[in-house]
């Protein structure tokens, strides 16, 4: 167990995050409103971001990209480029599709209907099939992310008929989850699946209209919140105004990822009418009733810990120790790994004040454990430190199952909740105890049904169907499949998915 669960060669040692989205239109600061709004969203995606802007209404759509943090990718001079009134930008971490700068977003087309940018947050899980339809009827793709398939569904080279309608029925091919920014030469439109996995909210500023993936982003350019984009409305902003229409695909129960709350989201966002602070602090209250530990200190795991670990310490009165000190300046480290070398990217994230801990009996709060292997070396320190006992609580059920809506987690083998039980995981860490929080208690704590949420990664019951083998690489490997083995072997899919 000890070797399979702490092998260096897959680097997932938390979720990783997806993508944020941000949107202008009217403003005449559009491109510098956009650079601030990604900014606020960089927690969402690290590896690559981009804007695309228009001067006016017809002008040709601008695109700046590039792989990197939002302050690499632009400058002074690359914003003062992107003059114009409306822009769309994106974040991105690739949950599908390699990390290269060809699949940077927004993504942008010239096509028979002018140009059209468009990026996207989530994961489409009938990209594969429909983008091999494509294909074999002539559409050359300029990616393999997943986003593309969808431009290349407006734009059918013969399709006749009103902008509106193509979208609405491009949209309805799409399966899985999407929230959507798309550019055309007059308006911009914000897009949200009929599950609404992912977040979208509306905002205003001096009379222009802002799209974000969190509202965080309107606090940093003060402007005012005005509602969330509702799972599967589609929102047209052009100089007419804001108008509002549905899509054609029926209405199904709603599938909001529950994990935002817990762990992705900024915790001074404000998610469905809930604001993240206050629900992961009401998780480590539910988690203190649930599994309470007796216990000298409460500590939280920085950064995303820090509210459940509040709540914990709130409702038990245990007192809380900021014993853990996260370094936030450092990237990737690329040296070989040891143990001696995995000791130290441990350490340098996150490093332990011995004398918050030293004997003492720790609670420490985390909001996830994903293959164990941080929080085992974590509990080491603890001891080494001179900790008397150490108590793991979870601030959410055990991961068990991948998720295949935009979040990239290891494979279901490499989840160490996936195929052992609570007791062999704090065999596995070296704790005392361990505590996860109930799935009932989680939906409680924030404040909306079970029935809004998609938590598949805790229970397996995925709300929308999903081929064997879909991983971030799967475009890549349909191609491969489809040289060796031929067309028809990819029929069942398509039967399946479309
Ligand atoms: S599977 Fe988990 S991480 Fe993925 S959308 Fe559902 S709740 Fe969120």
């Amino acid at each position: 167990m000890a070797d399979r669960l702490s092998s260096p060669q897959d680097p997932i040692e938390r979720p990783r995050d997806h993508c944020g989205l941000f949107g202008v239109y009217g403003h005449s600061n559009a491109a510098m409103l956009t650079y601030y709004g990604l900014y606020a969203l960089q927690h969402r995606g690290q590896e690559s971001a981009g804007i695309v802007s228009a001067k006016s209404d017809g002008e040709p759509l601008q695109r700046h990209v590039g792989m990197g943090l939002v302050s690499q990718v632009f400058d002074d001079a690359s914003l003062r480029e992107m003059r114009g009134d409306r822009c769309i930008g994106h974040v991105r971490y690739s949950t599908t599709g390699a990390s290269h700068l060809e699949n940077a977003q927004p993504i942008l087309v010239d096509c028979g209907r002018g140009k059209i940018a468009v990026g996207h947050n989530g994961n489409l899980v009938n990209a594969n099939v429909l983008r091999d339809e494509l294909e074999r009827g002539g559409a050359i793709f300029q990616t393999s992310a997943d986003s593309e398939v969808l431009l290349h569904l407006m734009t059918p080279p013969r399709e006749e008929g009103q902008k509106e309608s193509a979208l609405r029925r491009a949209l309805g091919r799409l399966r899985g989850a999407f929230s959507l920014l798309i550019m055309g030469e007059k308006e911009i439109i914000g897009v949200r699946d009929p599950f609404g996995f992912r977040p979208l909210s509306l905002g205003r500023l001096d009379g222009a209209y802002v799209l974000a993936s969190e509202t965080t982003a309107f606090d940093l350019i003060h402007a005012t919140f005005i509602r969330d984009v509702k799972p599967g409305e589609i929102v047209i902003i052009n100089r007419d105004g804001l108008h509002s229409v549905q899509m054609d695909t029926p209405k199904g129960r709603e599938a909001f990822c529950v994990f935002e709350y817990v762990y992705f989201a900024r915790p001074d966002s404000v998610l469905e009418g809930r604001a993240v602070t206050e629900v992961r602090r009401e998780l480590g209250r539910q988690l203190a009733r649930e599994c309470p530990a007796d216990a000298d200190v409460v500590v939280p795991v920085p950064d995303s810990g820090n509210y459940a670990a509040q709540g914990f310490s709130e409702h038990s009165r245990i007192p809380q120790e900021f014993a853990f000190v996260r370094n936030h300046y450092i990237g990737r480290t690329f040296l070989q790994p040891t143990q001696l070398i995995r000791d130290f990217n441990v350490r340098v994230k996150l490093n332990l004040i011995p004398s918050a801990v030293a004997g003492k009996r720790v609670v420490v709060v985390d909001d996830s454990i994903v293959r164990g292997t941080t929080a085992r070396a974590r509990v080491v320190n603890l001891r080494e430190a001179g900790a008397k006992e150490v108590h793991i609580r979870v601030s959410c059920p055990p991961h068990r199952h991948p998720c295949h809506y935009g979040i990239d987690f290891p494979t279901s083998g490499e989840l160490i909740a996936n195929n052992h039980s609570s007791e062999e995981i704090k065999t596995y860490l070296g704790a005392d105890s361990i505590g996860y929080l109930s799935l009932e208690g989680m939906f409680r704590a924030t404040g909306h049904p079970a029935s809004k949420f998609c938590a598949a990664c805790y229970t397996g019951e995925y709300p929308v169907p999903f081929e064997a083998d879909l991983d971030k690489f799967v475009m890549q490997k349909r191609r491969v499949a489809r040289a060796s083995l031929g067309d028809e072997v990819l029929e069942l899919d398509r039967q399946k998915l479309l």
